[in-house]
């Protein structure tokens, strides 16, 4: 294994800093603290080639690797963007984008991709449901066949882009009578009849990212909208934990490297007891747990994306691994960050807290720690 980045990832990675730095992160404080998606920055993400990074380019993509896609997330993490763009973007590209591109048929490719490549839709992937969570299999949605149509009905929660989103990937039973076998997925289209988003949900962090529950009632759509093939629909969701631990990953790690940045600088300057705290043996062995963190954690989604690039299934077990340590192991270090700012940690202003409260969603979304260590052990 080459440990050593590309010149040109290295170059585009800067990039990505560069554009972040001046695009987005000065607008990150105002709506963070209305809780307001940044549609204008999404946009820009679109124009920059980021919503599409690893798209082939007939659809508007940029066709990069996924190393290169992963160090793109990382690179905005690391410009200071907050956590609830990033996760916007996660759910928008590798949720929603990338199962319409792997399973989708061409016409479902041409109508979306470009749209959702270029943000002018915004997509979201509905799985979860008010009883069925980890237990993500005894879901009561279903989808019944009638002629040339499916007839939705039930309800989603927790999801993210919900309240703002246009093209809809939504997880299904059409056999309820099974459990993983009896799903299958399928787009909706904002405005179908049928269809509503709930209001945006109030949430600790990630407050830029909407939030909400997705009803569908005797929400008819063509035949046509089935993605792939019928009872494939939770195989198809679990592909996308490759992406769930390595790109949705990366821009929290990229924020922890940004934390752990800001706290040595913040402690070279601050002084207390006529020196700067960085003299403190307490901050130094702070800033070394935070580095620790992000050395292991980088390594970790940088291994599931090397799997990718070489076309090897990714191993459940490295998955469940890296998704658990990035999630509970980050509780410590991005504390840290927090108390080495003292009283200006935990106001809005220094932005620590802002991603103390953003990084508690990485051990619930996406399979909480628990369920890792359910599949760590069970692999075992
Ligand atoms: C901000 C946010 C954004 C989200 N975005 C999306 C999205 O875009 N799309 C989507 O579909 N979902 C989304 N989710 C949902 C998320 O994936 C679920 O919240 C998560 O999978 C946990 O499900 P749950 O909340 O129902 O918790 P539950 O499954 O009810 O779990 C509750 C507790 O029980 C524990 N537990 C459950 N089963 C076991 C077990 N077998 N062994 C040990 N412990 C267990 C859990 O670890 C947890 O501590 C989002 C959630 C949040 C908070």
């Amino acid at each position: 294994m080459d440990f050593e980045l590309t010149k040109m990832q290295r170059m585009f990675k800067k990039e990505v800093i560069r554009f972040a730095k001046k695009e987005i992160v000065p607008r990150v404080q105002e709506h963070e603290i209305k809780g307001e998606f940044d549609f204008e920055s999404f946009r820009k993400m679109g124009d920059f080639g980021l919503l599409g990074l690893h798209f082939p380019e007939e659809f508007g993509g940029g066709a990069a690797d996924v190393l290169t896609t992963v160090l793109a997330g990382e690179a905005l993490g690391e410009a200071g963007v907050d956590g609830g763009l990033t996760l916007a973007y996660g759910a928008h590209s590798f949720l929603c984008a990338d199962t319409i591109f792997c399973h989708g048929t061409d016409a479902h490719r041409k109508k979306y991709l470009p749209r959702l490549i270029s943000g002018e839709w915004i997509g979201c992937m509905g799985l979860t449901e008010p009883d069925a969570g980890s237990d993500v299999a005894s879901m009561k949605t279903n989808a019944a066949r009638d002629g040339d149509h499916y007839v939705l009905n039930g309800s989603k929660i927790f999801i993210t882009n919900g309240p703002i989103a246009d093209v809809i990937l939504v997880y299904a039973k059409t056999n309820p009578e099974q459990q993983h076998e009896g799903i299958s997925a399928f787009i909706v289209e904002k405005g179908t009849k049928g269809f509503s988003p709930g209001a945006p949900l109030k949430k600790m962090g990630v407050k830029t990212s909407q939030t909400s529950e997705l009803f569908f009632n005797n929400c008819r759509i063509p035949a046509d909208n089935l993605v792939g093939q019928e009872g494939m629909g939770f195989f198809y969701a679990m592909q996308t934990v490759e992406w769930d631990r390595s790109a949705l990953m990366a821009p929290f790690v990229g924020g922890m490297t940004y934390a752990m940045r800001q706290s040595a600088a913040y402690a070279t300057k601050r002084i207390q007891f006529n020196r700067p705290i960085s003299h403190f043996q307490a901050t130094k062995y702070k800033i070394a747990d935070m580095k620790i963190f992000t050395e292991a954690a980088r390594s970790l989604i940088y291994r599931i994306a090397w799997c990718k690039d070489q076309g090897q299934p990714v191993n459940h077990l490295e998955a469940a691994v890296a998704k658990l340590f990035v999630g509970d192991w980050s509780l410590g270090p991005v504390n840290d960050a927090m108390l080495i700012h003292g009283g200006y940690g935990y106001c809005h202003e220094y932005g620590m807290e802002m991603i103390f409260r953003d990084s508690r969603l990485a051990p619930i979304g996406g399979g909480t720690s628990d369920i890792q260590k359910k599949i760590i052990s069970k692999l075992m």
